[in-house]
């Protein structure tokens, strides 16, 4: 299938942000999108990279009644020798089918999803910001389309990918985030939808973030939904404690994001030789450990801020500092890592990094 391409007509583009303090997240996009159609005859068709639009939607659509969708999130980067990166890429989009098949929904032919990713980045690879900790958002979206009420999976879907420029999570260096415990409400159970990345668990989590906010705290830890015990996510990231000699996180039973980032933190761990478990940890033993001074480190993992440095942790009424409550040694060092990797400043032994613009 060949991806047609309608440009925008130079003298009526945007103009280009690359400003890192204006920047923000998740409020600018480019000129251009990717967009691709499904129906039961012919499958995907049409790829086309065309002007970015509103789109015209019928009131009845299915995705704005039942929420039958899936999205990820991904960068493009301006290395340092000025070529344009992607980090772990395909690893998205076989996700992205993962979660399609959760939601049965039709899944994507890679290939052309890769070229046509490639593409759309290249096109408008000016939108790159070049300052350290900027980069360009990539927002893969697959969305059930048929005009029809009732339960039951859409015959037509649309895919499409809007891209961005993003400001660096940390403007001004880290900014170590304090974590409210819900025992209250819980992100996902077993058996449900908590491992694809669909707009549902998102809408599900508003209320404890809202409470959490309100009461000062940045991020919600969630627990798990049967016992209330065990440590799962943080926000919408993927969490790792630093116990003594080991670093934890959360093993993939079902109801956790299997996070790009997290994959890529344990196996850069375990290159350098430390001690990684996928295991179930409580708060209980978290908290013990940080009240001990085992519990050295805690930081959030995800492709929005890479590394997430955590300064205190809020359970059932009382708050407890991590370390000095400054970043770690370790944080501070897989994030810098990853970052010089992303942009190709740093060898690449996993094969994580592709230039794509040679
Ligand atoms: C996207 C996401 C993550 C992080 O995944 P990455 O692939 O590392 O960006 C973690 N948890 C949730 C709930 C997510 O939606």
């Amino acid at each position: 299938m060949d991806i047609r391409i309608d440009q925008v007509d130079p003298a009526n583009r945007k103009p280009i942000e690359k400003d890192p303090v204006k920047l923000g997240f998740g409020r600018t996009f480019s000129d251009h999108m990717f967009e691709m159609n499904y129906n039961p005859d012919q499958g995907w068709h049409d790829p086309r990279i065309v002007p970015y639009h509103t789109l015209a939607l019928d009131p009845a659509t299915m995705v704005l009644h039942y929420g039958q969708e899936a999205f990820e999130g991904m960068k493009a980067y301006h290395g340092s020798d000025g070529g344009v990166y992607l980090f772990r890429y395909k690893d998205n989009l076989a996700r992205l089918n993962r979660s399609c098949r959760r939601l049965v929904m039709p899944e994507l032919p890679e290939d052309l999803v890769q070229e046509a990713l490639k593409k759309l980045v290249l096109l408008e690879k000016a939108w790159i910001p070049e300052s350290p900790g900027c980069a360009m958002y990539i927002r893969p979206n697959i969305i059930a389309t048929d005009p029809f009420l009732g339960v039951r999976p859409s015959n037509n879907y649309l895919f499409y990918i809007i891209v961005g420029p993003v400001g660096a999570y940390y403007a001004e260096g880290f900014n170590p985030v304090s974590i409210f415990v819900s025992d209250e409400y819980v992100r996902a159970v077993r058996g449900g939808v908590g491992d694809a990345k669909t707009a549902g668990n998102y809408a599900a989590s508003l209320l404890a973030q809202k409470e959490a906010q309100d009461k000062g705290f940045t991020q919600v830890l969630w627990l798990d939904a049967i016992e209330r015990k065990y440590i799962e996510e943080v926000g919408t990231m993927n969490i790792f404690f630093k116990m003594g000699d080991e670093v934890i996180t959360s093993p993939l039973t079902g109801t956790i994001l299997p996070g790009v980032t997290r994959d890529s933190v344990i196996q850069m761990l375990k290159k350098w030789g430390l001690t990684v478990k996928e295991q179930q940890l409580s708060i209980d033993e978290a908290i013990a450990g940080i009240k001990d001074g085992t519990c050295t480190e805690i930081f959030g993992s995800g492709t929005a801020a890479i590394i997430s440095p955590v300064k205190s942790i809020h359970y059932k009424g009382s708050d407890y500092q991590v370390g000095d409550g400054t970043t770690g040694a370790l944080s501070q060092r897989l994030y810098d890592t990853i970052w010089n990797m992303q942009i190709g400043q740093e060898p690449d032994p996993f094969g994580w990094v592709e230039r794509i613009d040679t």
